[in-house]
């Protein structure tokens, strides 16, 4: 069997040091050949577009990720109209790599919580496995523990990569990443106020919020010279 692959979708507004910690711990957890970050163009679960433009938050991604082989960045949600729909991904994805090769779509607890909600998401689990990392700035996860899991995918949870990494699919496993209350709101709240972002998200990162003004942030380098 290939091996797996893992695919972690989000918004990325802007990527930063907890995302790239979840993708670098799941990667050796699951033994994923490969992480492949999918930002989403329009994320329709969202009362608001995006802050900062597709284009750009692609380019973030990877000046962020630059010199990893093991990641890449795929910007198809991006380029595709209308809505991004994480089952209209998988099953694009599931096309490209064939039936058997286990595909693992990585996300934090808050947005596992709401997977219900999700566009078609009864179909999500017969294209890919779920690895769940659990958030540490994740208040109701953390009160309720794994009992935050929705009630219809119990059945779907396992404690065996073994089992998970023998199947194509269908599989939800949770993982106790390093804590790292980072957050996109966060920074982009820093951002306006002028306050500095470093340490939060990579340099070249920065450098680019700056560049490009993005999130109300002056036109400076947070980074002394
Ligand atoms: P925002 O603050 O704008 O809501 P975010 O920081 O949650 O953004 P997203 O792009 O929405 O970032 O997150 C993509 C995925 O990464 C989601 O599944 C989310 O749960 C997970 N994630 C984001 N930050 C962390 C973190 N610090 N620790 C663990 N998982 C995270």
């Amino acid at each position: 069997m290939a091996p797996a692959l893992g695919l972690y979708g989000g918004t990325f507004d802007p990527v930063h040091f907890g995302h790239l910690r979840l993708a670098t711990e799941m990667r050796e957890a699951f033994r994923l050949e490969r992480v492949v970050f999918l930002p989403a163009g329009h994320p329709w679960q969202r009362s608001r577009d995006t802050y900062a433009a597709g284009a750009h938050r692609v380019r973030m991604l990877e000046l962020a990720i630059a010199g990893e082989p093991a990641f890449a960045v795929d910007d198809r949600e991006v380029r595709r109209e209308g809505p991004s729909y994480t089952v209209d991904t998988l099953g694009e994805y599931r096309r490209e790599h064939g039936p058997e090769r286990p595909l693992v779509f990585l996300c934090g607890t808050d947005a596992f919580a709401r997977i219900e909600t999700w566009h078609r998401w009864e179909g999500l689990l017969d294209l890919a496995h779920f690895a769940v990392a659990v958030r540490a700035d994740d208040a109701e996860w953390q009160s309720k523990g794994p009992g935050a899991v929705p009630k219809a995918l119990w059945p779907r949870v396992t404690m065996s990569l073994k089992d998970l990494l023998a199947k194509p699919a269908g599989h939800v496993m949770t993982f106790a990443m390093t804590p790292l209350a980072i957050s996109s709101t966060a920074i982009r709240s820093l951002a306006r106020i002028s306050s500095s972002i470093r340490y939060l998200t990579p340099d070249p990162v920065i450098d680019f919020i700056h560049q490009h003004q993005l999130y109300g942030s002056p036109a400076c380098p947070t980074r002394s010279p």
